[in-house]
């Protein structure tokens, strides 16, 4: 049997293309040089749902990131998930959920002011087919900027003209309050500013809900404490289906479901993260739930399966047909 090597195989090629007349160097079909649309549509029972990447920012980070390990296991594990040595890769993915008689957008992604390879929302939402303007309920699940920016443009305008904002009752409470922003370090107030600058002019459309609330019909929150005060995720039921809606729960799986002890500086209380994090993962892995996390990879849903050490997130099949 003939050996084929790299070279006689590569010296075949251009051989054959040369005996068909063809240049290699030159193709015939240009590259198209520009990404498609991130839309993915799933059903939950009766509800149609459609994921809509926002765009990825690769979070620089330093020893300091995680609070409870040291730096060289974080950097193995960034390495274990193909991330850069100094970087924690974070995707951003919205949800819309059409439940029939209500268009309910989760999270509003980074409204174009975090990362320049973020912002697509918007674009997203076009190429789905989606107005902005038919959405008649926003629900925030916390007020940090990835999540709630994307309210508004640029110029201030406000991109869900038609929306009920609904937000939950302790995120307002703790972020809105001036004795905690009065008190927090000097590298944390932009924090506390950003959620004025989004709700102050628009206060009398937002609603503040407790956890437990149903904000839609078939979509229940849940209170989910501890990446911040009141962190909120949502369960969807539609028939027999559901999917839990994990927000912040934990960022990129292949790092913090892996490592759902790890502490993030993100975490404003971080025994309540983790504590929050294990109670919601337990649950979806033992009830065999079907999941979506903010920051889990395009089209950021699918399973959680409990490992030795922590959890694998399993992502779904792309279908054909929602
Ligand atoms: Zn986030």
């Amino acid at each position: 049997m003939p050996i084929v090597t790299r070279r006689t195989l590569l010296a075949g090629s251009a051989a054959a293309a040369l005996a068909a007349g063809a240049d290699p160097i030159a193709a015939t079909t240009p590259p198209a040089g520009k990404q498609t649309a991130g839309i993915y549509r799933y059903k939950i029972g009766t509800f149609e749902l459609t994921a809509l990447y926002d765009g990825i920012w690769y979070r620089p980070i330093t020893d300091k990131f995680i609070r409870n390990a040291p730096f060289a296991e974080v950097e193995h594990a960034l390495a274990d998930a193909f991330m850069p040595a100094d970087k924690l890769a974070t995707p951003f993915t919205t949800l819309v959920v059409n439940t029939g008689r209500k268009l309910v957008l989760i999270d509003t992604g980074t409204g174009g002011q975090i990362a320049p390879s973020a912002g697509a929302l918007r674009r997203n939402l076009a190429a789905a087919g989606i107005d902005a303007k038919a959405a008649d309920v926003v629900v925030i699940s916390h007020f940090h900027p990835d999540h709630i920016n994307g309210i508004k443009d640029k110029d201030n305008g406000v991109v869900f003209a038609n929306a009920e904002i609904m937000v939950p009752a302790a995120e307002w409470n703790f972020w809105m309050d001036d004795a905690n922003m009065n008190a927090a370090p000097a590298e944390q107030k932009l924090a506390f500013r950003n959620p004025r600058r989004i709700f102050s002019d628009i206060a009398r459309r937002v609603t503040r809900f407790q956890p437990g609330a149903e904000v839609a019909p078939g979509i229940l929150t849940l209170a989910a404490p501890g990446h911040t005060p009141g962190h909120t995720v949502c369960s969807i039921h539609s028939g027999d289906q559901s999917l839990l809606v994990l927000g912040d729960t934990a960022q990129h799986p292949a790092v913090f479901a892996r490592h759902p002890d790890w502490q993030a500086a993100f975490d404003i209380d971080g025994d309540a993260a983790v504590a929050t994090r294990k109670k919601l993962f337990d649950r979806a892995a033992a009830d065999r739930m079907l999941v979506t996390g903010y920051h889990f990879p395009f089209p950021a849903c699918g399973h959680l399966i409990k490992t030795a050490s922590g959890y694998e997130h399993i992502p779904v099949e792309w279908q054909l047909v929602p």
